[in-house]
């Protein structure tokens, strides 16, 4: 059996990407793995291409049907037997791909969660030869993830029906808490991890404050001939708004959004890809499968709700892996606008989505390198700035801040990691209220150590550590900070941390404009 062979004869490809290869081997093994990607790192072919070797037929699950239907005829275009099976589709239908799967003639199935735990459908399943099973956008089994789906919570059945098939989750979502749940939730707590590079280096990473947004953007794109680019607005009224008036300004704009009927959608989708639309005015529903290699620039409109959307939405661009250029439009409007979204929601992850959607305020704030703070947020921790943001490309002026950094990292270890932002501060400046006095904090050494310090600038600097990682967060244990290798060799002295002074916001806003 020979990997290669399969990969060129299928794929037309010589060459594995990285891990590809080791997790091919491991599933042919039959042992469980997890594979973290980011979009358009090559996860399908970890499945794929085992499904093609291995005898019997596999079963993807994922939770998106115009996706499972996009993949299907493109394996069926490279000549492999691929089906789709789910609720939409006509019953007769369904019963000759049954037909088709007992009869042995189907490489690969794909199937919703909600009917892949199905009893009626698992008997069926039993009844045939299983290679793997693997589990796309495996986050959505995860609480903790941002795009939890309550049919994903039963998949742990397939693994008490299927013991000794191999499974392989996957997804683009990398936070440490949402990698352990998934696991957990899977049964597969035996799995290998893999866990690629999220950096994509020819993407240029810029924030400008969000005024003259639409001066802005008309004078970019004119500068940017017929190139392809996606501006990614908050509300559909948004994006019809915004679409419409680059129109009138002669620009070759639509508008795409989870409000237009299927047909209108697959209509501009398709147009974007064949370059007789320039420019796509969307909400977040635009994208999800699309691999338009030569999109040169994409812009966000209004703030992302956590980093996850704006990673994904950022990392349409440049796939082909020429340069290509990302700006994000903040203020703080933006921030308070999404919170009352947040609030008009309902359902118990509100916390959570608060906390993110802070990680997203953190990064257009942010004074550090930008794509260290968003390989960071993936636990992807670089030692070098990248010179491909704003902030490297205009850096504003440091000081030496380790021993600011050792004093709130001691009194975190002090603490016994179990302390928050809030807490944290008040214990270095040495604020005695309830909190502080129920558990006896004013009892720390370290307390008060950072009373020089203003309640912002230590928030600052502690967000600035946090998106350098020099220290993590648990957002399933109360949100208390953590201390990783990197605060170890801090607190042991053994490496610097460099802090950018404090400035009050309108500041720092004013600034970037002129630049
Ligand atoms: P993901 O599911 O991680 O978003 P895909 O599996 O859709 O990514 O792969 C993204 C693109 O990379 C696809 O066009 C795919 O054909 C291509 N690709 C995957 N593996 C390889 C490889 N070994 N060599 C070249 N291209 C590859
Ligand atoms: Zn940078």
């Amino acid at each position: 059996m020979d990997k290669k062979k399969y990969l060129k004869q299928y794929w037309g490809y010589d060459t594995f990407r990285p891990h590809q290869e080791t997790i091919v081997d491991l599933v042919l093994q039959k042992k469980d793995v997890m594979v973290i990607m980011p979009t358009g790192g090559g996860k399908s072919l970890c499945y794929q291409l085992p499904a093609m070797i291995m005898e019997g037929m596999a079963i993807v699950v994922s939770p998106l049907i115009s996706l499972m239907k996009d993949q299907v005829e493109a394996l069926k275009a490279n000549g492999i037997s691929a089906e789709f099976y789910n609720s939409s589709l006509p019953s007769e239908y369904l019963m000759s791909i049954e037909r088709n799967c007992l009869n042995g003639n189907v490489k690969i199935l794909y199937v919703s969660p909600e009917k892949v735990v199905n009893t009626g459908f698992i008997h069926f399943l039993e009844r045939l030869r299983i290679s793997l099973i693997a589990i796309d956008e495996a986050h959505c089994v995860s609480f903790w993830g941002h795009d939890f789906r309550p049919e994903y919570a039963q998949l742990k059945r397939l693994k008490d029906f299927f013991p000794n098939v191999p499974f392989i989750a996957l997804t683009a979502t990398a936070d440490k808490v949402t990698r352990k749940d998934i696991l957990a939730q899977l049964g597969m707590e035996e799995a290998e991890t893999f866990i690629s590079s999220f950096d994509r280096p020819n993407l240029s990473l810029k924030v400008l404050p969000g005024r003259d947004r639409y001066k802005y953007i008309s004078n970019f794109i004119s500068k940017r001939g017929t190139q392809a680019g996606i501006i990614y607005c908050l509300s559909r009224k948004e994006c019809e708004k915004l679409a419409g008036k680059l129109r009138e300004n002669g620009f070759n704009a639509e508008f795409y959004h989870a409000g237009m009927d299927a047909d209108a959608r697959s209509k501009v989708q398709e147009n974007f890809i064949k370059d007789e639309i320039q420019i796509i005015c969307a909400t977040i529903a635009f994208g999800m499968g699309i691999d338009k290699p030569n999109v040169r620039w994409v812009i966000h409109y209004s703030l992302p709700k956590n980093m996850e959307n704006f990673y994904q939405e950022i990392g349409r661009a440049g796939r082909d892996g020429l340069a290509s250029d990302t700006i994000l439009f903040y203020s703080f409007r933006d921030y308070t606008w999404q919170l009352e979204l947040l609030e008009e929601k309902t359902g118990e992850r509100k916390e959570l989505q608060r906390a993110k959607l802070e990680r997203m305020k953190q990064y257009a704030e942010a004074d550090i390198c930008r794509r260290r703070i968003l390989l960071s947020y993936f636990n992807e921790n670089t030692e070098k700035d990248c010179g491909n943001c704003d902030v490297c490309k205009n850096p504003p002026s440091r000081f030496e801040g380790t021993v600011y950094a050792q004093k709130a990292l001691s009194a975190i270890a002090r603490a016994n990691e179990k302390i928050a932002l809030g807490m944290l501060i008040d214990i270095l400046r040495g604020s005695m209220n309830k909190n502080v006095l129920e558990k006896g904090y004013q009892q720390m050494k370290t307390f008060g150590a950072g009373k020089d310090l203003r309640y912002e600038e230590w928030s600052e600097y502690i967000m600035q550590m946090l998106n350098m990682g020099v220290i993590d967060i648990a957002y399933d244990d109360g949100h208390s900070f953590k201390i990783n290798e990197k605060s170890k060799s801090v607190l042991k002295g053994e490496s610097s941390v460099s802090l950018v002074k404090f400035r009050p916001m309108a500041e720092k806003m004013a600034e970037m404009s002129e630049k």
